[in-house]
């Protein structure tokens, strides 16, 4: 075993969470290692929508006040574009649209009604069915891919280490404290550590008695040729999110989502289920003059969900050098903020800028066994002979 090898804090995950948990940290001039089992960004963090409005989030405030200088502050590209428009096709989205409105206005974030002349000069391939929609002057999306890329290059340029195809196969307590972490590629000692492994948290953290209660749900998405540059890149409605590409492609995914077995093969087959003929449809009817164009790519992505749909950001009581920060399916858009928080609570204690008791592991603790079952969280029965999930 190679103590010298570890660091002062190591990082389970090289997501979206883990790098920029890395980046903050490395910044303030601790010693980082960030374990990957893969490539940084191949899972959701690189194959996301790219949306970066959460204002139900308490680290809301802060992911709106960091997204504008991610540029800047990281030195590379991640191609963040401001606003977003809310398409409503009916009355009932349109309803939908302005309680969101209203949450965010509680929050001193501002939003302007449009009617259907106004959105459709802002976004001209938008149906002419849609009944108005509501413009977010706060919010927005980048490009998950550069992101991904933006912070490990900004980790490696402050001197943090990230190691790809390392998986982390055990974790080891002594003391009441993280000693270390076995790997496929040795051990590597640390006196704190953060798991941030999206869907696979849970089963690093089981064998130490931790229970963090997740489903992982399958999620696609497809990129259509190029159209016309909108004003606005961020146009969601009709039950999709994504964003115009600055190259002009259409980037989408939304419901339905496959829920799969927590504890089946990692990682999950490939999707068997007709979802992305759903995207397509759904897409042709918010943007009709998408109809002709072709679908160049699409993929699936595993979103890890929390009982609530909220993070778990949280250092816990024992092992006390412990963070957690699993993302509940928000986790790009906050990312900025999250790797903050969890950078804070590593090196202090606590989140100084944001109220975290929401997040935090414990509100789990009375959660029924068969939680997944009462929500519906469980996979779907075999269809025709052909096995999913
Ligand atoms: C299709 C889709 C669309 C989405 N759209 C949005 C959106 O618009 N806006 C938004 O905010 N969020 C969105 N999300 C959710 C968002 O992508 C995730 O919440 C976020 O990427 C989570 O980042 P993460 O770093 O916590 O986890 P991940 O991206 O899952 O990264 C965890 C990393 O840990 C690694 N790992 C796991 N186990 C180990 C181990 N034992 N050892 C070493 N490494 C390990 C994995 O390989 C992985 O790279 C979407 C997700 C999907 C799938």
């Amino acid at each position: 075993m190679d103590e010298t090898k570890g660091a002062a804090v190591v990082i389970v995950g090289g997501g979206v969470t883990g790098l920029s948990a890395a980046w903050w940290l490395a910044r303030a001039g601790v010693e980082v290692l960030v374990l990957e089992s893969g490539i940084v960004g191949w899972e959701a963090s690189g194959r996301n929508g790219g949306g970066c409005t959460h204002y139900y989030s308490p680290l809301f405030q802060e992911e709106q006040r960091l997204w504008p200088q991610m540029d800047r502050l990281l030195g590379y590209p991640t191609e963040y574009r401001r606003f977003r428009v809310g398409v409503a096709l009916n009355p009932g989205q349109m309803v939908r649209y302005d309680t969101v409105a209203g949450h965010a206005a509680r929050l001193g974030f501002h939003s302007t009604r449009l009617d259907a002349k106004e959105l459709r000069e802002l976004a001209p391939p938008v149906s002419e069915a849609a009944v108005g929609g509501v413009f977010s002057h706060f919010g927005g999306h980048a490009n998950p891919q550069r992101t991904v890329q933006a912070y490990a290059w900004a980790v490696q340029d402050l001197g943090g280490r990230i190691l790809q195809n390392c998986a982390v196969t055990g974790i080891e307590v002594g003391g009441g404290r993280v000693r270390g972490v076995a790997t496929t590629r040795g051990r590597f000692g640390c006196e704190a550590l953060v798991v941030a492994a999206g869907p696979r948290t849970s089963a690093l953290l089981a064998p130490l008695g931790i229970d963090v209660p997740l489903t992982p749900a399958r999620a696609e998405m497809i990129v259509t040729a190029p159209l016309p540059a909108m004003a606005l890149g961020g146009v969601d409605g009709n039950g999709l999110y994504g964003r115009q590409t600055l190259r002009g492609n259409l980037a989408y995914g939304g419901g339905p989502h496959e829920w799969l077995d927590p504890d089946g093969a990692w990682p999950p087959r490939r999707p068997t289920t007709p979802l992305l003929r759903n995207l397509a449809r759904r897409l042709v009817e918010l943007f009709p003059k998408a109809g002709h164009v072709r679908v160049l790519r699409s993929w699936a992505g595993v979103i890890e969900n929390t009982p609530d749909g909220r993070p778990v950001i949280d250092r816990l009581a024992e092992p006390a050098n412990l963070t957690v920060a699993t993302m509940s399916s928000v986790g790009f858009g906050l990312s900025p903020a999250s790797g903050k928080a969890v950078a804070q609570l590593v090196q202090d204690g606590r989140c100084h800028f944001a109220d975290l008791s929401s997040l935090r592991l414990e509100r789990f603790a009375n959660l029924p066994r068969d939680w997944r079952e009462r929500r519906g969280w469980v996979p779907p029965e075999p269809a025709d002979g052909v096995a999913v999930g």
